[in-house]
């Protein structure tokens, strides 16, 4: 951690912890529902200058950043935006974090370095997600950032998705000197990113500029090939790569298996998702813009994907957007600050709710979803009231769209189609080591929701990073 003068440290900490604490500004409701801009007004100077300055510098190692699954060192970064030195704070981030604008935005800080935050005992914890983006956009803005890069290698690594896992990968290879392709099924990188996350939370320009940084240090993009049907991992490697990184995410959305899935109107979370948050080059070939989605949309799901889902609805124009959810809000797996902006912006929930068919109309479309209504039972494995339904009790929901964003599943094509590439009964890639994400094949690592499951963007970026550093290991012991 950088010195803060201890002087300062002596009589300030405790004046700083009673400091007022800045509300983030938000864009009204009935102002964000009209775009798909992001929904969080940044800081002014400053508004910065002011919160950094509400950080108590707690003693080595803080809180935050032992919650921060990169290491950012907050404290220090409070420190420097505190003094106005915005592009050095930024800079500091750079150290530990391949994708620091697309974590200030999309990490739940809730949960991680806010939540770890210490003035979370007497008030409210320094905004340090906002902080980080401020920093960075200050950034761009006075002195783009460019990384020391190592002298070339000469090696050439492989990387198979082109999500944050793989990003936090190629960026710590490139720095090391390495040569760097990504291969990727979809037309442009970023995986959940630019095929996900929507343009509200997470701007596609600010994803896309981190990327051209990317470009600028020599990443190579293949994109359009699925890997395990228009080439192998084998293939691949013959093309004279020297060790290969696979971060292809957990993709698959989970079915319901329940009658009418298969009717026009009902639609997976991921493809709903991509059809209405991406545009132009970037949408794949096999999809397009959503069609008229009618009056009623229900999502179903109480997961951040459901936020996602009913916040993208709202803002195409739909009347009536319900969540079905089949616990109450108290169980609902999802961050409780999105809900929170989702209902602002005019979303419905219906808690409680287990849809059990699809129903169509005259017109052979999605008309209805016939539900049945719930009650708590005992607790199941994850701590969570188990749902029972109530026998007699079905009803019917009008719906002229339905959303299923019930999780994900690993694809499972890459384990069916490379040899000794040891995959779980899911499809998840087995690792030796999740320090190293080295697999069953020798010179093949792999790491983030692949290995894990659904996770984090951040935490997929880490695995993809320390992965490098183990590849590199790799490469030099076979020099
Ligand atoms: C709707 C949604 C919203 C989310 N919101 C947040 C959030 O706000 N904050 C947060 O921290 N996390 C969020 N997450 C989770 C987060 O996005 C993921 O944990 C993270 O993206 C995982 O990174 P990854 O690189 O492992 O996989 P992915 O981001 O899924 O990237 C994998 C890449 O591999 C490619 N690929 C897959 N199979 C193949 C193949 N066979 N051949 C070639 N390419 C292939 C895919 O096209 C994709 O580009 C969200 C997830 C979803 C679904």
């Amino acid at each position: 951690m950088q010195a803060v003068p201890s002087e300062f440290l002596a009589i300030n900490r405790k004046k700083r912890a009673q400091e007022p604490f800045l509300e983030l500004d938000l864009r009204p409701a009935e102002e964000r529902v009209c775009d798909f801009n992001e929904v969080v007004i940044g800081f002014t100077p400053e508004q910065a200058q002011i919160e950094a300055a509400r950080c108590i510098h707690c003693p080595d190692p803080a809180p935050c950043m032992v919650a921060c699954p990169t290491h950012n060192d907050i404290p220090s970064a409070m420190w420097l935006i505190e003094q106005g030195r915005f592009a050095e704070a930024a800079k500091l981030y750079h150290e530990t974090s391949s994708l620091p604008e697309v974590c200030g935005r999309v990490c739940p800080h809730e949960q991680l370095c806010e939540g770890s935050c210490v003035l979370n005992k007497t008030g409210e914890p320094v905004i340090t997600g906002q902080l980080e983006v401020f920093a960075l956009t200050q950034e761009r803005i006075l002195e783009p950032y460019t990384p020391e890069i190592a002298p070339k290698t000469g090696h050439k690594v492989a990387i198979v998705g082109a999500g944050p896992a793989g990003l936090g990968c190629a960026d710590q290879l490139l720095r090391l000197g390495h040569d760097v392709t990504l291969f990727d099924s979809k037309p442009a990188p970023g995986g959940l990113l630019v095929y996900g996350i929507p343009n509200f939370k997470l701007s596609k320009d600010v994803f896309f500029e981190r990327w051209r940084d990317m470009e600028k240090l020599g990443a190579k993009f293949v994109g359009n090939t699925y890997v395990g049907r228009d080439k192998t991992i084998d293939e691949i490697l013959a093309e004279g790569f020297d060790a290969m990184f696979v971060g292809v995410g957990s993709g698959i959305d989970a079915p319901m298996d329940i009658p009418g899935e298969d009717l026009d109107g009902v639609y997976e979370a991921t493809d709903y998702l991509i059809r209405g948050n991406v545009s132009g080059d970037d949408l794949p070939k096999d999809k397009e813009a959503l069609p008229n989605l009618g009056n009623d949309v229900v999502v179903i799901g109480g997961g951040d994907t459901a936020s996602d889902c009913l916040r993208t609805s709202v803002r195409m124009g739909i009347e009536n957007v319900t969540c079905l959810y089949r616990r109450t809000e108290s169980e609902m797996p999802g961050s409780a600050k999105d809900r929170k902006l989702a209902k602002q912006e005019g979303a419905k929930y219906r808690f409680l709710t287990q849809p059990v068919q699809f129903i169509a109309g005259e017109d052979g479309k999605l008309a209805a979803v016939e539900c049945i209504e719930m009650k708590l039972g005992e607790p199941d494995s994850s701590g969570r009231r188990r749902p029972v339904p109530v026998e007699g009790s079905n009803f019917s929901v009008p719906a002229t769209t339905a959303v299923k964003a019930l999780g994900y599943w690993p694809d499972e094509i890459i384990g069916k189609t490379t040899p000794d590439y040891e995959v779980d009964k899911w499809g998840l890639t087995i690792v030796k080591d999740s320090e190293t994400g080295q697999t069953s094949r020798e010179n093949i690592f792999a790491g983030g929701d692949g290995v894990t499951g659904p996770d984090l963007v951040v935490t997929a970026m880490v695995a993809g990073k320390k992965s490098a550093m183990a590849i590199d290991e790799y490469l030099k012991s076979k020099k």
